[in-house]
């Protein structure tokens, strides 16, 4: 029988046949297609015509299309449902993967014939998205070593096979000690805890086969059980396990990881003639400089921390009203913020939570991207790699435009947080290929029979990872490279955050938001005390989210340190950090920064973008309409469609005239005194 994963998919969409995969194929497919990737690169490498976009550039977007597709179902499964088969693959593959595309990037032949390209780029009747595709892989190729020769070059292959080993045992181990630990609550343990975290915790003892409740370290369970639990014991057990990830010792301890992998990460810098590794890193992003992204988000910390300040003050005196002394301590803010802000905004989040359903706020991102992008959204009934995920037809005027999954609910086998990805990207080159974008988030799953709830927060995290989708959905670009969210780093949250927006919008919660019982619309009054709500408690979450980009930062910059849990506690210290605020994710289990490369030096592209997010929802509010037909058309043209085809700014540009300064920015965060 033919493997599955290297056939050619007949399916509906050419959606991978899920039901016909088993783990046992993948091993077998990679090796299949790498060997195939190899053999395409070589002929392009070694062919004797001379060097003609067609048969350098264009053919290298062709020549790893098996492995693409292969790589596209593997990465996901093991992101969204991993199995020990799949983390052994994972570890096998990665230093594989790591060195076969040192190969390409280090391949003199490939490499010198991408050069005479660039040489003769003025002559060779290129039209701009061509042009804009050779410049980036001349620049991929130089920053991956191509232009290193003797012991440099070598070098940079083996520190780029082992960071690739490194990111994987972060990930794995970060996924263990998530798994790890729970904890049973009794009947007293449960007093004060809403139905939905409740029913949440049932749920979770449900999945893993066992009767009563329990906690995980699930952020969509642990976080409203910090928020609610009056039980200031249990709130602390569940706060340090919560932040002891990767740092429990033994097998799984993330923090030995972290130090290698910020060592090697400087030497990789080094090689390349980079003083720091942040130097190399934000060279191609829209900050360009660590200084500009220190400017930045010093900018904003400051009023952040003067607010997150007086917040501890008042939260201090609630705790001592309640009869306990001593200091505000980090499991003590969620709960008695939530208190504050029952009492000043009158916002009970079991009362709000029944109008926020799981299924209607997807119906609620559908209708924005209908009204504003004209797309139509049709459930398919198709396999795919797990019960809970679910899948759409995306088209406009009758065409097709992409295919849609959704994966909502938090398991065990899951990676935590949010995130958008792709089994396939848009392109034109080599037929007209259009995308599967997949939404993966970790929503509590409500217990049988029950429907699922969402918390504002998780609300926001469905439109914002919907936004990223969109990105990938309306890509109209000819090139994989430069298709849908390949863009800067501090680039790509946008359209993810402008498109949280559009959930804040009066009318959209009016018709979406409805009681999971009674189908009543949520009343006025609330929603408008929600939405009055909406800068409520940014002092501590700006001043956990800078922290926590400013170490990134700081480890990046000049020499790796050797101890990052000491080092990250000195810039902590210089920072002033408030006692009862700690970082948003700490060093052993800062995915973001350690996982993989994308967001190391980077954890402060949420706060570039949300620069820009501001900005841009702005255009809608200046038209008078948050739907604008023209303003959205601009959006899509410029953005949303355009990927990577030219640098970030100038997209921004195109759309709005003008780059925006950090006041929307501190407005919508409630931050402008
Ligand atoms: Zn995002």
């Amino acid at each position: 029988m033919t493997n599955p994963l290297l056939a050619q998919w007949t399916t509906e969409f050419a959606l991978p046949p899920f039901d016909l995969i088993d783990d046992s194929q993948f091993a077998p497919a990679f090796d299949a297609a790498l060997t195939e990737a190899r053999a395409n690169i070589s002929r392009i490498a070694d062919q004797a015509d001379s060097p003609s976009f067609a048969n350098t550039i264009a053919a290298l977007e062709l020549a790893e299309e098996l492995l693409d597709r292969v790589s596209g179902v593997f990465y996901n499964l093991a992101g969204a449902d991993s199995t020990p088969e799949r983390e052994a693959l994972q570890r096998d593959l990665a230093p594989k993967m790591a060195a076969f595309s040192s190969e390409v990037t280090m391949n003199a032949a490939l490499f010198a014939r991408i050069e005479d390209l660039w040489q003769r780029r003025e002559n060779l009747d290129l039209n701009a998205e061509e042009f804009r595709v050779l410049e980036l892989y001349r620049r991929m190729f130089i920053r991956a070593g191509a232009a290193l020769d003797g012991a440099a070059r070598n070098r940079m292959s083996a520190v780029k096979e082992r960071l690739a080993v490194l990111s994987t045992s972060f990930t794995q181990n970060l996924l263990a000690d998530e798994r790890e630990w729970t904890m049973p609550l009794g009947a007293d343990d449960l007093a004060g805890l809403p139905d939905f975290v409740i029913a949440a915790a049932r749920a979770a003892a449900e999945e893993r086969g066992q009767e009563g409740h329990l906690l995980t370290l699930s952020r969509s369970l642990v976080v409203p059980f910090l928020q609610f639990s009056p039980r200031r014991d249990l709130r602390e057990l569940a706060y340090e396990a919560w932040v002891a990830r990767g740092a429990t010792g033994g097998k799984t301890d993330n923090r030995a990881i972290a130090a290698e992998i910020l060592a090697l990460r400087q030497e990789r810098a080094q090689l390349l003639g980079y003083a720091s590794f942040a130097d190399y890193k934000l060279e191609t992003e829209m900050a360009k400089t660590p200084a500009a992204v220190r400017d930045l988000l010093m900018r904003v910390w400051s009023p952040a921390k003067k607010k997150a300040d007086q917040d501890a003050e008042i939260l201090t005196r609630m705790m001592h009203e309640d009869g306990i002394n001593g200091d505000l301590e980090a499991w003590d803010w969620r709960y008695y913020s939530e208190k504050r802000r029952l009492a000043e905004h009158d916002l009970d989040e079991n009362i709000l939570k029944p109008y926020l359903q799981l299924d209607a706020m997807i119906g609620a991102s559908f209708d924005c991207a209908a009204r504003l992008f004209g797309l139509e959204f049709r459930p398919l009934d198709v396999p795919l790699y797990h019960k809970d995920a679910r899948a759409w037809e995306v088209t406009r005027n009758g065409k097709h435009v992409a295919v849609f999954i959704g994966d909502y609910f938090a398991r065990a086998s899951k990676r935590s947080g949010a995130w958008c990805s792709s089994f396939r990207s848009q392109r034109k080159i080599g037929g007209d290929v259009r995308p599967i974008a997949v939404n993966v988030c970790n929503f509590a799953k409500p217990a049988k029979g029950e429907p699922a709830l969402l918390s504002w927060d998780d609300a926001r995290t469905l439109f914002h990872e919907f936004g990223h989708a969109l990105h990938v959905m309306l890509s109209d670009v000819t090139f994989g490279m430069i298709s849908g969210t390949s863009v800067a780093r501090d680039f790509v949250e946008l359209p993810s955050q402008l498109f949280e927006h559009w959930l804040e919008v009066p009318e959209v919660l009016d018709r979406h938001a409805r009681h999971a019982r009674t189908c009543e619309p949520m009343p006025a009054d609330l929603r408008d005390r929600l939405l009055a709500a909406g800068t409520y408690d940014q002092g501590f979450g700006t001043v956990e989210y800078i922290a926590s980009a400013l170490v990134d930062l700081a480890f990046h910059e000049g020499a790796a340190p050797a101890d990052p849990m000491a080092f990250q506690a000195t810039v902590l210290s210089e920072l002033d950090m408030p006692k009862a605020i700690r970082m948003r994710h700490a060093t052993p289990h800062f995915a973001h920064v350690f996982a993989g490369d994308g967001y190391s030096a980077g954890y402060y592209s949420y706060m570039w973008s949300e620069v820009m997010d501001a900005d841009a929802f702005e255009a809608f509010e200046e038209a008078g309409d948050p739907f604008d037909p023209v303003t959205a058309q601009k959006l899509e043209t410029h953005i949303l469609s355009a990927g990577g085809c030219q640098e970030a700014d100038a997209l921004y540009l195109a759309f709005r005239g003008s780059m925006p300064g950090v006041e929307p920015l501190l407005k919508g965060r409630g931050l402008l005194s």
